[in-house]
């Protein structure tokens, strides 16, 4: 018996896996926690695209790579992702990507599968502890077939389910290189050559059926589903007599085996979270766009509900549009935070202000900073401010994704003030450290002031918000402070 994140961990193992590269976030940060802990050189990369594309090296010379990243983290990859198919690759490349269904710690619900179209690479969701192990070691086998990476998609119930995983003897990589002579093609010529040969495998693949369950019962309900729930469907099915199609792999779907199930079947619902992703690449199924499921987080109930009115062709959908004050978020600093004054100072200051999503996004709801969209963000959307835009980043944020919207502030001349949350950890996904990039910035910007948080006051702060504003150029300002004990992210141990 072992958890889902265990199963993650010996399938690594038993698929000897050189490179192994993770950014904090839910709910990967304790997946990763336990690879650093015992995998030989795995550790935390400053983003998912520097992690993809160091594997993309490991792979060309022969060394599978394991990327651990968050559901959004597959948007800061995406561009090397794409690419990677049709340049194709050496050893094997997994993508282990954590969703997150409801958004419990994360800015969206995205679907990680999605990219699996977009970027036709295959995508298992596996359902068990047994099946993620499976989905890792199947995982590498296939990539290293079609020269593509893979997606294995988790969810945190995933991860932190218990089940009996059974190891087995995994056939070692055999160190495949870079194929070079792919340059005979050109780019248009690679992805046709691409739809010929590694595309056709990976149908062939899905075909095969190795990551689906298939149950007959009473041939006039049918469930179809993937990941985590078909756990909760497997509950409902058989106590209902509903018969049952597990799908371990998602893209491609195996259409064959999928079409059979709903030849045997009057009435077939598709369950599964975030998006209608299977249920919008097959005709005449119920699910989310029929009103049965809500999009996002499905919970037993929802299958149940749904399966009471599954001779409904369509349902008045009436799930909730849950708002924050009802979740019980904190919308304020941790108690003794050294930085409450400087937020204190901004939001007596009429400001439009771009926060990011680490700590000040947590002011958002009380009106602090206006606007938060990802990771690394904030110094780019206050480039689009009138006049001298005001950004808050943290030093993970900036590192991250931040420090290149400075650079084109200084290319074109533009007014810029930024003030960067220098508490040396990424708080928001449990403490990781942080890059220090003063002496980084110091190099590139010639308006670069540093305070002590506890030695500022809001008033220290009024004036110096006031004093940057009424100069031209970039102005950084780094604000130094270290989060007490009992700061909110030292009780976060994330799965
Ligand atoms: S984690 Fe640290 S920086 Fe963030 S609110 Fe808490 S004390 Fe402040």
């Amino acid at each position: 018996m072992m958890r889902g994140r265990d199963a993650i961990v010996w399938a690594v193992a038993d698929s000897s896996v050189g490179r192994v590269v993770g950014v904090p976030g839910y709910p990967v940060t304790g997946i990763m926690e336990d690879l650093i802990e015992r995998t030989v050189g795995a550790r935390w990369c400053v983003n998912e695209k520097v992690a993809f594309e160091s594997c993309i090296g490991a792979s060309s010379e022969g060394g599978r790579g394991l990327v651990v990243t968050k559901h959004v983290g597959l948007n800061i990859l995406a561009d090397p992702l794409i690419t990677s198919v049709t340049h194709t690759i050496g050893a094997g490349i997994v993508l282990l990507a954590g969703d997150d269904p409801g958004a419990k710690r994360s800015q969206n619900e995205q679907d990680s599968r999605l990219y699996g179209v977009l970027a036709e690479v295959p995508v298992f969701d596996p359902s068990t502890p047994q099946q993620v192990y499976d989905a890792i070691v199947e995982g590498y086998a296939l990539s290293e077939r079609i020269r593509t990476p893979v997606i294995v998609r988790v969810t945190e119930r995933l991860v932190s389910m218990e089940g009996e995983v059974e190891r087995r003897r995994v056939e070692a990589s055999r160190g495949q290189v870079f194929d070079s002579s792919i340059w005979q093609y050109t780019f248009a010529g690679k992805h046709q050559l691409f739809h010929e040969t590694a595309a056709r495998e990976a149908i062939e693949y899905a075909e095969g059926g190795s990551m689906s369950r298939v149950e007959i019962l009473d041939g006039r309900v049918g469930v179809i589903s993937s990941g985590y729930l078909s756990n909760l469907v497997d509950e409902l099915a058989m106590k209902d007599g509903v018969s049952h199609l597990a799908l371990g792999l998602v893209y491609p779907l195996p259409l064959g085996v999928i079409g059979d199930f709903i030849e045997r079947h009057e009435r077939v619902l598709v369950v599964e979270e975030t998006e209608p992703f299977i249920e919008d690449q097959i005709n005449g199924v119920l699910g989310k766009r029929t009103g049965h499921l809500p999009h996002g987080r499905v919970e037993v109930e929802h299958i149940r509900a749904a399966l009471e009115r599954i001779e409904d062709d369509r349902v008045e959908a009436t799930f909730r549009q849950e708002r924050i004050d009802e979740r019980g978020y904190r919308i304020h600093p941790c108690e003794g935070c050294p930085f409450t004054p400087f937020y204190e100072a901004l939001d007596a200051l009429d400001l439009m202000v771009a926060g990011d999503v680490g700590c000040s996004v947590l002011m958002a709801p009380l009106g602090t900073v206006d606007v938060a969209v990802s990771l690394g963000s904030s110094i780019g959307v206050a480039l689009g401010f009138n006049g001298k835009g005001v950004a808050v980043i943290g030093d993970f944020g900036l590192a991250h994704s931040g420090l290149q919207a400075i650079i084109d502030a200084l290319e074109s001349d533009e007014d810029l003030l930024v003030f960067v949350i220098q508490n040396h950890v990424a708080a928001m996904t449990g403490g990781q450290p942080a890059v220090d990039l003063r002496r980084v910035v110091s190099c590139m910007v010639e308006d670069v002031t540093v305070v002590e948080a506890e030695k500022m006051d809001k008033e220290a702060y009024r004036r110096i918000i006031n004093e940057k504003l009424e100069e031209n150029g970039v102005s950084i300002v780094f604000i130094e402070g270290r989060c007490p004990e009992g700061a909110e992210f030292q009780k976060i141990r994330l799965s």
